[in-house]
């Protein structure tokens, strides 16, 4: 009954167990979400490492599925090399996604066994009950055909297509509830603070978005943005970060002088047609000689249309919009974008930033980033700046602002407000600074 390896539900008991919570579902119109996990290429790791490394690898997964599950979840190993995932009471399409996203965001570190590190990927199937299934049959059938087609078109998750038969009461079909996530007042704005590094002050802060919601608590955009994607729901979430960060800054800059606020613009909203409107009036709104407005946009957006993508961040340069260029780095943007680029600031990746000193190869990359930047008369500002010695690296290279946990870590903006009343630079890094105070 009990999978030896994994102490899982083994698949006989699994598949009574999935039976009993469909008609329980039914009784209790309590939807259900079933999630199909199949670790990929498994033969090719038991060929290579052996079968013991292979054993291993199922229990690492099967350990990941036990921390994606709530109370109530269910999870039984079904195949040699295929676990499910029962979820019970899910809202809807998306929440399932969430949890098909955390079991792979939680295989990106790779699985230790004794001899080795093993990098192990899953695809996911999903089907929801009675969204796509009304029996456990059929549910399972549909998890099964959205992985193999998922498979086939070497996507990560698979989704089951929704049944059309009647007699399925439509109020089953939740929306989903990310769309509803601002109508219940469950978005929030965070603010990192940039700081400086001539004078240790800060100059404004970075705002960053996260989801209150109601049943798994605080989430981080790595989690729900792709989802606000696939939804469609980019936009209202951009327009809502805008109008709050510009409620925001007017706010602390009438206290404390005019500091900027930084909004994060997904390339798929710079794109839109109406785009530059849509950050005109929300300015308009919030009265712009009191804030100091910086634009995000990644170094990918730039590459897809660069003639149309420069001309909109021309207009809004024009009209006093900061942009900066986020996750610098990690793009490919050719060095001839530098003598045309309409930028103010590029922010160089934290990827290259974190382990900075004990990285040779990242040393050169970021002093080649620097030096460009400056040529082209283009502010610096290093992310994911995590310890004083990085810190100090920075500033002593000449690095305009930084911006990390050793300043300050991302907070609601009530908690931004005490921290501005509050900080301090650091004496040792900015004696200048302290002794002015
Ligand atoms: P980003 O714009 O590059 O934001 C920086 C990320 O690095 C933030 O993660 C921040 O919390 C994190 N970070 C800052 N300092 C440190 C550090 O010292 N160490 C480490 N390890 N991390 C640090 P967060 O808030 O989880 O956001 C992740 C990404 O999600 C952002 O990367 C941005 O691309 C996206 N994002 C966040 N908020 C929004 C938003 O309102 N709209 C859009 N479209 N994207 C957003
Ligand atoms: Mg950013
Ligand atoms: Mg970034």
């Amino acid at each position: 009954m009990i999978d030896n390896l994994t102490s899982l539900l083994g698949r006989p008991r699994f598949l009574e167990h999935l039976d009993e919570m469909v008609r329980h579902s039914a009784e209790f119109k309590a939807p259900l979400g079933l999630l199909i996990v199949d670790v990929r290429r498994f033969r090719k790791i038991n060929r290579n490492f052996g079968h013991e490394t292979g054993d291993q690898v199922l229990q690492g997964v099967a350990s990941v599925l036990k921390q994606v599950a709530r109370s109530g979840d269910s999870i039984g190993r079904i195949g040699d090399d295929q676990f499910a995932l029962l979820l019970d009471r899910v809202a809807n399409i998306g929440h399932a996604q969430l949890a098909a996203m955390k079991m792979q965001r939680l295989l990106d570190l790779p699985i230790s066994t004794p001899e080795r590190e093993v990098r192990c990927a899953v695809t996911i199937g999903i089907s929801l009950c009675p969204t796509h299934a009304n029996t456990s049959g059929k549910l399972l059938l549909s998890a099964e055909q959205a992985l193999a087609e998922a498979k086939q078109m070497e996507q990560p998750i698979g989704f089951a297509v929704p049944l059309e038969e009647e007699g399925i009461s439509s109020d089953w079909d939740i929306e989903v509830s990310l769309g509803d996530s601002i109508l219940n007042s469950e978005l929030r704005a965070y603010y990192q603070p940039k700081i400086d590094l001539a004078s240790g002050r800060p100059l404004g802060a970075e705002a960053l978005v996260r989801w209150q919601n109601a049943s798994r608590g605080l989430l981080s955009p790595a989690v729900f943005l792709p989802v606000a994607e696939a939804i469609g729901f980019l936009k209202p979430l951009t327009i809502w970060m805008l109008n709050s960060a510009l409620r925001h800054s007017a706010e602390w800059s009438q206290r404390w002088g005019k500091l900027s606020v930084s909004v994060n613009i997904p390339p798929h909203i710079l794109a839109q047609p109406d785009f530059v409107d849509l950050v005109m009036s929300a300015e308009k709104l919030w009265m712009r000689e009191h804030v100091d407005l910086c634009l995000e946009v990644l170094e990918q957006s730039l590459v897809a249309d660069v003639d149309v993508a420069f001309e909109k961040l021309s207009a809004l340069r024009e009209q006093g919009v900061k942009i900066a260029i986020d996750d610098f780095g990690t793009g490919y943007s050719s060095l001839s974008y530098f003598r045309d680029i309409p930028t103010d600031e590029l922010k160089i990746d934290q990827s290259f930033i974190r382990g900075l000193r004990q990285d040779r190869a990242n040393i050169h990359i970021v002093s080649l980033i620097m030096d460009i930047a400056h040529r082209f008369g283009l502010q610096v500002v290093a992310e994911g700046v995590e310890d004083r010695k990085v810190a100090a690296y920075l500033k002593h290279q000449g690095c305009d602002q930084a911006q990390g946990y050793y300043f300050a870590r991302p907070m609601p903006a009530d908690e931004f407000a005490s921290w501005l009343k509050t900080y301090q630079p650091d004496p040792q890094l900015f004696p200048v600074a302290s002794a002015d105070n």
